[in-house]
């Protein structure tokens, strides 16, 4: 990982997790979930994360098929407005 990575991936693990804080307790402590394209580069996915603390983690992998229609917004869409 570059160093602009690790930073990113600092950054947005001290918001706390996403979800939580999307729906009004923000802060929760958060793990870092890599949002994976099909043929997408290696190297960019280091900077397509999204902070999610466990129970948000586990749902987000459980549910990523309709994981737009459970919290109104997508993982990738997620991702780009952090
Ligand atoms: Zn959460
Ligand atoms: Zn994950």
């Amino acid at each position: 990982m570059t160093k602009a990575e690790r930073q990113h991936q600092a950054r947005l693990r001290d918001m706390g997790c996403a979800i939580c804080a999307r729906i009004g307790h923000p802060g929760t402590p958060a793990q870092i979930h890599h949002v994976r394209k099909h043929g997408g580069r290696r190297d960019a996915q280091e900077m397509n994360v999204i902070p999610l603390c466990d129970i948000h983690h586990r749902e987000l992998h459980a549910n990523r098929r309709n994981y737009a229609a459970l919290y109104g917004i997508g993982e990738q869409e997620l991702a780009d407005s952090l």
